[in-house]
């Protein structure tokens, strides 16, 4: 509606308007149960055939194989920077670190505390994935650790990586559901709210179900994969209305077509934006290599510094808000994920040349 901002943020970032709707109809009756569903026992028959559904809607969204297991967490991704080592570095006490931005490397840095990690690259600037040549995998580690898209400076990688046997684990947390991928791949794959789902408060990862059982002797119980995975993510009370949040969420991108049709939108959306820089004859600039840009968060820069903070109130008045880039890079960043439109995408590349124009 009218006085709904185009939101830009990289996280918690925008949902769609629908999915508001529908929580907001539903605040203090959900499915006559006479009671908002954050008031409802986790214990009940309704949540629990809540909780079901959602997890077959992912099931069916990302076509998640019999061979794993989908976990509803809590904590964030930054609980399973300490989770993934804890549950999967027993095998061989090593870790193999891709080092791509600075998610994955506080992540590295996290597993550190509990075993051996070795970097398998770390480009000089995080604004590459470097090419597979340049990487050096151990050939004794538990695991590959990669982050698919870091948010900050908006690094994707194009293609999941080949590491041959060694369980590949990745943090998705924003670009998943943008798009479908073989979940066959991965030894675990996890994502933290709220960017393409969610909201804030509940991380999904997916492991593959014979890595489960693995964990250091001293794994707190609530990052224990064996346990939540034994109690159905039911192992406490889990974060129920994120829960639901996130379901209707998953009802919203089957309307939309399902990862397919999202993928093709968010394709067009993230071309219409690059095209905008790339054709700006260096008055905006990417700064991130082209085969690795982001998909989902955009950075770039105008060719004067001090014309920043005019570009960001100027594409305020116009209700294009969160546009600001991260605090360790500035500049700007437009996250376009899943609930970002493509007529959202327009307004912010007609703002872009408009403000170039008042300065030639
Ligand atoms: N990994 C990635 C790729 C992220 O984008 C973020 C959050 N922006 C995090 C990790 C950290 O997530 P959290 O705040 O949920 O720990």
């Amino acid at each position: 509606s009218s006085e709904r901002s185009i939101n830009f943020s990289a996280g918690p970032a925008i949902i769609p308007e629908s999915v508001l709707q529908k929580a907001s109809k539903e605040m203090l009756n959900w499915n006559n149960t006479g009671m908002s569903l954050m008031e409802l026992s986790h214990r009940s028959g309704p949540f629990k055939e809540l909780i079901a559904k959602i997890e077959q809607d992912l099931i069916d969204l990302l076509k998640i194989p019999e061979t794993h297991k989908v976990l509803f967490l809590q904590g964030g991704a930054h609980f399973m920077f300490s989770g993934v080592p804890l549950n999967l570095m027993g095998e061989n006490g090593k870790g193999d670190y891709i080092l791509t931005g600075n998610w994955s490397t506080r992540a590295m840095n996290e597993a550190k505390k509990y075993g051996k990690v070795n970097v398998v690259c770390k480009p000089d600037e995080f604004n590459k994935i470097p090419p597979k040549e340049e990487w050096n995998l151990s050939t004794d580690a538990s695991y590959v650790y990669y982050c698919d898209n870091e948010t900050v400076k908006g690094v994707e990688f194009p293609d999941i990586p080949d590491v041959g046997d060694v369980p590949l684990v990745c943090d998705m947390s924003s670009n998943f559901l943008s798009r479908p991928f073989d979940v066959s791949k991965f030894g675990c794959v996890y994502a933290c709210a709220q960017k393409n789902f969610g909201m804030a408060g509940l991380t999904i990862a997916i492991v593959r179900k014979d890595l489960i059982g693995k964990q250091l002797p001293y794994t707190p119980m609530m990052l224990d994969f064996e346990l939540q995975a034994k109690a159905n993510s039911m192992f406490n009370t889990p974060s129920t209305y994120a829960i639901y949040i996130a379901g209707l969420i998953f009802d919203w991108l089957k309307e939309q077509g399902g990862l397919e049709e999202i993928a093709k939108i968010n394709l067009k959306k993230c071309k219409l934006i690059y095209d905008a820089i790339d054709n700006s004859n260096g008055f905006y600039k990417s700064p991130v290599e082209i085969k690795s840009r982001s998909r989902m968060n955009i950075p770039f820069v105008c060719k004067n510094k001090e014309w920043e903070s005019e570009w960001l109130e100027g594409a305020a008045k116009l209700k294009l808000v969160s546009l600001k880039g991260h605090r360790s890079v500035g500049g700007f960043r437009a996250s376009i994920y899943n609930a970002m439109s493509y007529e959202g995408c327009e307004k912010l590349v007609n703002y872009m040349i408009d403000f170039m124009k008042t300065k030639e």
